[in-house]
C-alpha cells in the first residue's frame, strides 16, 4: 500500500499567494488545505493532523506569532512562516516561539518545496533519535560525545561542543541567537550574541574546510544559524 500524501495546511491570507501555494504543492504530492484566517488556521491544523504548516505572518485577525504558539502547545510538526521583507522583529519572534524555518516573500516553490522536505526529514529524525549525526565530511558521535572531519577525532571545549549538538539536534533548521544562546549559555545570557560569534568562528575554524566561506556552519544574516544537512 502507497503511503499517503502528507497533509499540508496553509495559513495565508492573499488568495493569489493560497492558490499558488495549492496548485504547486498539489502537482508535488501534497494534499492542500487553507486557511485565511489565524484562529481558522488553527482550527484546520487540529483537525487535519497535518505534517506540515506553512503560515503567513501578517494575518488579518491574529499575528502569525501567536498562531505559532497555539498549534506548539499541542503540535510539534514543523511549521515554515512566510514573512514580508520589512518584518524581520516578527521573523524571529515566530522562530523563538517555535517556528522551524521561514521564506521571504516573493519565494519560488523550488525554494520552498527544498524547506520543506528538510522540514519534513527533521522531524522524522527526532522520532528516529539518532546517535550519530554526519553532514558532508563532518560526524558527531552524540552518544560519546566524539567529533570528526575526514574521519580524524576534532577535539572541542565543552561549551563548542554544546553549540554544535545545538545545532546537530535542529540541523537543517534555522536556529535564532536567542535560542542558541538560552540553550547552551544559559537564560540569562540571552542578549550577549558576541559571545556566539567567537564561538561560531571558533568552530569554523574546527571543522570548517575555508571558515571564511562556511560549508556547514552557515549563517543565516541578521536570524542565527544553520547546520546544512
Ligand atoms: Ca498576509
Amino acid at each position: 500500500m502507497a503511503d499517503p500524501d502528507p497533509i499540508v495546511v496553509v495559513i495565508e491570507d492573499d488568495p493569489p499567494i493560497r492558490r499558488f501555494l495549492r496548485t504547486g504543492l498539489g502537482t508535488h504530492g501534497f494534499e492542500v488545505f487553507e486557511a485565511g484566517t489565524g484562529r481558522q488556521g488553527i482550527i484546520e491544523a487540529g483537525i487535519r493532523k497535518p505534517d506540515l504548516i506553512i503560515l503567513d505572518l501578517g494575518l488579518p485577525d491574529m499575528d502569525g506569532v501567536e498562531v505559532v504558539k497555539a498549534v506548539r502547545e499541542w503540535s510539534d510538526r514543523p511549521i515554515i512562516i512566510l514573512s514580508a521583507r520589512s518584518a524581520e522583529q516578527t521573523k524571529i519572534e515566530a522562530l523563538d516561539a517555535g517556528a522551524n524555518d521561514y521564506l521571504t516573500k516573493p519565494f519560488g516553490l523550488g525554494e520552498l518545496l527544498a524547506r520543506i522536505r528538510v522540514a519534513l526529514r527533521h522531524s522524522l529524525r527526532n522520532s528516529e533519535q539518532s546517535e550519530v549525526f554526519t553532514t558532508g565530511n563532518i560526524r558527531v558521535d552524540l552518544l560519546n560525545r566524539l567529533v570528526y572531519t575526514d574521519d580524524q577525532e576534532v577535539h572541542l571545549t565543552p561549551i563548542q561542543y554544546r553549540l554544535l549538538s545545538m545545532l546537530v539536534k535542529n540541523a537543517g533548521k534555522v536556529v535564532t541567537h536567542r535560542q542558541i544562546l538560552k540553550e547552551v549559555w544559559g537564560p540569562a545570557h540571552t542578549e550577549n550574541s558576541h559571545y556566539l560569534r567567537i564561538y561560531m568562528s571558533q568552530l569554523r575554524q574546527k571543522l570548517e574546510a575555508d571558515p571564511a566561506q562556511p560549508k556547514y556552519l552557515l549563517t543565516e544574516s541578521g536570524v542565527g544559524y544553520r547546520l546544512k544537512v
